[in-house]
């Protein structure tokens, strides 16, 4: 022990809460069980080969080998731009754009650019953590907007009190949702820039999910709505849309101001993406339609077993329209780890406490179809034989 303390930010810092749960998983493992990981949403899938290659064509070019600089590659936000066009119609300058660290980088940055000490920022609850930790380290305070399923899981924002809204100075948003895998329409983002514009504050859209759309569905861009390049900022990444988790690319895109802040709080901490990998996001952006379409395919199929599975067993869910989630309820009286353990237990399937993504989540547990058809299968097979 070093007799060090470390930050007051650091211990404000909620406690890890899969902590019990990876020590039944250790501990299942140790007994040799067969275990299905649901657990984690990071894809199982591979990157599709036409954006390794590009990215080893990248890699023997030595002007790639120097620093990037920190708005990101011309030719990657370019693209990002045209995709943008295309896939929602809206036209945007590569200017308004960063490169990003994959999308989570920018998120947790973006609020040390705008809030002093006692700031608000709204986050949802459940939420992807880092909208809360990023808003803790830049010295803000989260305010909760309670997610609920009588509302189709979109926050109340008619019901945030009038004060709150005037110490507030980012509203994070994140449709297709993680944890609960809904979806909203246009008029959702119109509200949320009506509130962005009337009280002066950011709206924050994380689009992690823009390309994981089933049944004909597709997820709306914030910047479609008119008026929001004036008050919005949409975080993207190609981490879920094309299997590159480990690659680390996303960008930022929105309203001039905010883009240019963030890339200042970047430029004086990082030293933005290695240009190959961002060379071979340009060629996903380009040609990466048709893998979407068959990505999309695959977790469709994944989905429609899962689906069935769950709903054999007496589950209460909505089946998910995007994303690789199912968020699904506990049955009465059952809390979310306690379900978790049942799970993992009697069935050997690992899932994720909803009360882990905010005191929202408690109640359901959230599973991610990242395991191939045959082993969901067998999740479905198990299922069946649950005693609760
Ligand atoms: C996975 C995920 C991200 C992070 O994506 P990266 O680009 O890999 O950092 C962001 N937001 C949500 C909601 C996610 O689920």
């Amino acid at each position: 022990m070093s007799g060090i303390e470390p930050s007051e930010r650091i211990k404000k810092l909620p406690p890890y809460l899969f902590v019990r749960l990876e020590e039944l998983k250790e501990k299942a493992l140790k007994e040799g069980k067969d275990l299905i990981d649901l657990g984690i949403g990071d894809p199982d899938l591979p990157t599709p080969d036409f954006i390794i290659q590009a990215m080893k064509q990248a890699l023997d070019n030595p002007e790639n080998h120097r620093y990037p600089t920190s708005r990101g590659l011309f030719a990657f936000r370019e693209s990002a731009s045209k995709y943008l066009e295309r896939r929602f119609g809206v036209k945007i300058s590569p200017e308004q754009i960063v490169t990003l660290i994959g999308s989570k980088e920018g998120i947790a940055h973006f609020p040390l650019g705008w809030l002093n000490q006692g700031d608000i920022a709204l986050v949802p609850s459940p939420a992807y953590p880092v909208y809360k930790i990023g808003t803790i380290f830049a010295e803000g305070v989260p305010y909760f907007l309670p997610l609920k399923e009588e509302n189709n899981f979109l926050p109340d924002l008619d019901s945030v009190p009038q004060e709150v809204w005037e110490r507030a100075k980012i509203l994070f948003l994140n449709y297709p949702n993680n944890p609960t895998s809904a979806v909203c329409e246009l008029e959702f983002f119109e509200r949320a820039v009506f509130y962005a514009k009337k009280y002066q504050l950011w709206v924050a859209n994380d689009l992690a999910y823009a390309e994981l759309c089933f049944d004909g569905y597709l997820a709306p861009s914030i910047l479609q709505v008119p008026g929001a390049e004036e008050v919005a900022i949409e975080f993207h990444s190609l981490s879920k849309t094309f299997n590159m988790t480990g690659w680390r690319v996303g960008f930022a895109v929105g309203a001039r101001e905010a883009v240019d802040i963030l890339a200042r709080v970047k430029s004086n901490i990082d030293s933005g993406v290695f240009q190959a990998i961002q060379w071979a996001g340009v060629e996903a952006l380009e040609k990466g339609e048709p893998a979407i379409e068959e990505i999309r395919a695959v977790y469709q199929r994944r989905r429609d077993i899962l689906a069935e599975g769950l709903e054999q067993a007496g589950f209460k869910f909505q089946k998910p329209k995007a994303t690789f989630y199912f968020w699904v309820k506990t049955p009465k009286g059952i809390s979310s780890e306690e379900m978790v353990a049942i799970l993992l237990e009697q069935a050997g399937i690992i899932a994720s406490p909803g009360s882990g993504y905010g005191s929202e989540g408690e109640g359901y547990i959230r599973l991610a179809i990242v395991s191939e058809e045959s082993r969901l299968k067998e999740a479905k097979n198990r299922l069946s034989q649950l005693k609760l």
